[in-house]
């Protein structure tokens, strides 16, 4: 193995490493995977290593022995680190931003809010850093104490998407870090330049060398990551199918496991609400992020008597947004990932057709030559979705709007529940009583009132119930539960034995 800097050039192609131990690690007998931006096939970022498990193993090994000084660090100390890389995050903000774009084609003013995130969660955690807070209780005994505080785990393996390549990262290794545990990261293979520089700001703000790795690869890379046994806890956020694969093994090997999967989100709309406010939400909601966001607005439920009134304007508002590249300032709407995905999301558009739902706009690459070598789509509507379809229920991921018509706010609750899944869920009415009814029946993780399905805060528990989570919340205070494993003492000062449960019966 040789130490290089993070890319060296070969034929005027940039070839990235793996970061292990502090350093840039290539291996001479590498295979490699492009990074291609989704906007322009022809522009190819670079080359990352397809790393194996002998690249997992030695990325393991540095975690495990860096383990042995950063769990022995004082939390606050921990935390004054990551909150240098909060500043380093703010100040590389721009430039950033951009390589995020190039990689997976969101526009710049949204990869912005990307790393914003990121800065606030090493904010938010770094002074949890000085919290962590622990519990004392009374004994049952005389002359006994009581109390538990949070330890943390090990060596945690994170596997994440591409959708935010760094708020989502930083949900998990920000707090994790925070708490003690070293990280190997398995970065999306759809947005790993982002993980480069992820690194490079946890090494400049003070990061002792091993604590953080970043090995990168696809799924074959990821699976080594689940099997190695020093890998106390997987940490994961992507799809479903794969979510349920991994927690399977990790019920085999019995390692802790927290998932964050799939969305289909649904906004209502009733016939009491502020219409233009809920017409900007759900442009936001669904066609933000070009619909890849896993908390996206997918159903749009509609009360009867403003249904046609609000498709008509809404159709009207999605055919003028600008579609584009990211980098382009005026781009209201981006590319979608890659070329798989893009031809998953044109086969959902032909099953929602024979399905009988009315394609209302989109559902067609736009007609610029320019934009013809990359993976666009329009802003794409159907409405007549009723929820035998499966438009309706299975996750699409990508720009395409499923609109359903309703007769009361009880049909609406029926509607927005029929699904496998349970992340985000928004309701716009002005009626309180309503609202407190949906906060209660709608079963989602997230719900926002008078607002879209996106938008959530880095100080607030995040994840989704049915097949989005395993019951776990990044974000906020509850992140540390996963990150974390309760130590119970009892500190008996009384001198004798004292036997629970049996001395002190009355
Ligand atoms: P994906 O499941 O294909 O991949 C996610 C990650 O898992 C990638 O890093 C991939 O390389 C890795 N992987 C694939 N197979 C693996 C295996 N067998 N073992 C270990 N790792 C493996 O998902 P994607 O297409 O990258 O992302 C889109 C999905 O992510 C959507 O379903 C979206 O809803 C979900 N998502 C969820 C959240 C959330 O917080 N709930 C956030 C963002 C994205």
């Amino acid at each position: 193995m040789n130490h290089y800097y993070n890319f060296y050039v070969i034929s005027s192609m940039k070839k990235f490493s793996n970061y292990i131990n502090g350093a840039w690690i290539h291996r001479s007998d590498s295979s490699f995977f492009q990074n291609i931006n989704p906007a322009d096939s022809l522009d190819i970022i670079g080359e990352f290593p397809e790393s194996n498990s002998s690249d997992i193993d030695d990325a393991v090994k540095a975690a495990q022995q860096a383990y042995k000084q950063w769990r022995l660090m004082p939390a606050p100390k921990r935390g004054n680190i990551i909150r240098k890389a909060g500043d380093i995050f703010e100040r590389r903000k721009e430039e950033l931003a951009r390589i995020m774009t190039r990689e997976m084609g969101k526009p710049v003013f949204e990869t912005k809010g990307d790393i914003q995130e990121a800065i606030d969660t090493c904010y938010y955690a770094a002074t949890e850093g000085r919290r962590l807070f622990g519990y004392t209780v009374p004994s049952e005994m005389d002359n006994k104490m009581n109390l538990s505080f949070r330890m943390p785990i090990g060596v945690c393996g994170i596997i994440t998407a591409w959708n935010f390549p760094i708020a989502v990262p930083s949900w998990k290794i920000i707090p994790a870090l925070v708490a003690g545990n070293t990280i190997v990261f398995k970065p999306s293979e759809d947005s790993p330049e982002s993980a480069i520089i992820f690194a490079e700001i946890l090494e400049e703000a003070g990061l002792p060398a091993g604590v953080f790795n970043v090995v990168f690869g696809k799924g074959d890379t990821g699976s080594a990551l689940v099997e190695h046994p020093d890998v106390k806890l997987i940490g994961f956020t992507g799809s479903t199918a794969t979510g349920k694969r991994i927690a399977m093994r990790c019920g085999e090997l019995n390692k802790k496991c927290s998932l964050e999967m799939g969305g289909k989100n649904p906004q209502i709309v009733l016939d009491d609400a502020d219409l233009d406010l809920a017409l900007n939400g759900v442009l936001w909601g669904a066609f933000g992020t070009t619909g890849q966001r896993c908390t996206a607005t997918s159903r749009l439920i509609l009360h009867e008597n403003i249904h046609d009134e609000f498709v008509q304007k809404l159709q009207a508002k999605a055919e003028k947004l600008r579609v584009g590249s990211g980098l382009d300032d005026t781009t209201e709407m981006g590319p979608v990932i890659n070329t798989k995905q893009f031809a998953k999301i044109k086969e959902y558009i032909e099953i929602g057709k024979n399905e009988g739902a009315t394609l209302l706009c989109g559902g067609v690459e736009p007609s610029d030559e320019t934009l013809k070598n990359g993976n666009f789509l329009l802003p794409t509507i159907f409405t007549n979705v009723t929820p035998q379809m499966r438009i309706f229920n299975e996750e699409i991921f990508g720009p395409v709007l499923s609109v359903s018509k309703v007769s009361s706010f009880e049909q609406a609750i029926e509607y927005a529940n029929h699904c496998a899944y349970g992340l985000s869920s928004s309701i716009f009415t002005k009626n309180v009583h309503v609202a407190f009814v949906a906060m209660r029946e709608l079963e989602a993780g997230i719900t926002y009132i008078n607002a879209p399905t996106i938008g959530a805060e880095a100080h607030m528990p995040f994840g989704g119930i049915k097949g989005t989570g395993n019951g776990h919340r990044e974000g906020g205070w509850t992140v540390f539960d996963i990150f974390t494993e309760w130590k119970t003492v009892y500190v008996d000062y009384s001198g004798q034995l004292q036997r629970a449960q049996i001395d002190n019966q009355e």
